[in-house]
């Protein structure tokens, strides 16, 4: 029984965890956001709504700069200030921004957003064992290599999720009659902001994969569509 004490110790850690950041997320969210209220967006949400069978897609406005979209756990869709602040300086159109919300749409429809909390304690919690159990055989070296070995799966394991979550996005736009174009373009607008202001990356582009392979991966589905 003791030898298990490390990780059964680890598993109630990481329960906690995902408790306390699922709720601190959820006050946060809620303080600092409103509802989305814009009718060019909502003409294109009423079209995805109608592609799914819902009533409406609601979005909401959280209060940050970076420019990020994102799928709450509890299912909600934020686009950031920023975000939202160039779509109406007119950098981003009304259809780009329609794509960033399908692809969060995408992150709640296959149960990412809730998975990828779970991912993060579940992350600490294996981390933690790992690191245990690797010590006795490893001191010194063990935890180092817990972590990376910890941090590798979840790459791998994020980065499915951003393909999984664009391919949905690209069916719906194109159910929609909005089209896959948009969600392309943007990546390229979004890209060519990287490489003109070096080192200020927007964090939705940071968060995922590079930019052209999910492009690639687009242009595959389009292909495979249209034939
Ligand atoms: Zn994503």
């Amino acid at each position: 029984m003791l030898k298990f004490t490390p990780i059964l110790l680890a598993i109630l850690y990481a329960l906690a965890m995902y408790h306390f950041s699922a709720w601190r997320t959820r006050k946060e969210l809620d303080a600092r956001s409103t509802e989305l209220a814009d009718p060019a967006l909502k003409k294109l949400t009423d079209r995805m709504a109608a592609a799914l069978d819902l009533a409406r897609i609601r979005v909401h406005i959280y209060e940050i700069d970076p420019v990020n979209g994102l799928a709450a756990p509890d299912g909600r869709i934020f686009i950031t200030r920023g975000f939202y602040r160039k779509y109406r300086n007119g950098e981003v159109s009304a259809e780009e921004m329609a794509s960033v919300i399908a692809h969060e749409l995408g992150h709640v429809a296959l149960g990412h957003s809730r998975r990828r909390m779970i991912d993060f304690s579940g992350q600490n919690a294996l981390r933690t064992a790992l690191g245990m159990v690797l010590s006795r055989f490893l001191p010194g070296i063990g935890v180092w290599i817990a972590g990376a070995l910890t941090s590798l799966l979840a790459a791998r394991l994020s980065r499915s999720d951003e393909y999984e979550a664009d391919a949905y996005a690209a069916a719906l736009l194109t159910k929609a009659g909005i089209g896959v174009e948009a969600q392309i373009s943007l990546f390229h607008k979004l890209d060519a902001l990287t490489a003109k202001r070096a080192g200020a990356a927007p964090a939705w582009l940071m968060s995922h994969p590079k930019t052209a392979d999910r492009v690639a991966a687009l242009e595959k589905l389009e292909g495979r569509w249209r034939s």
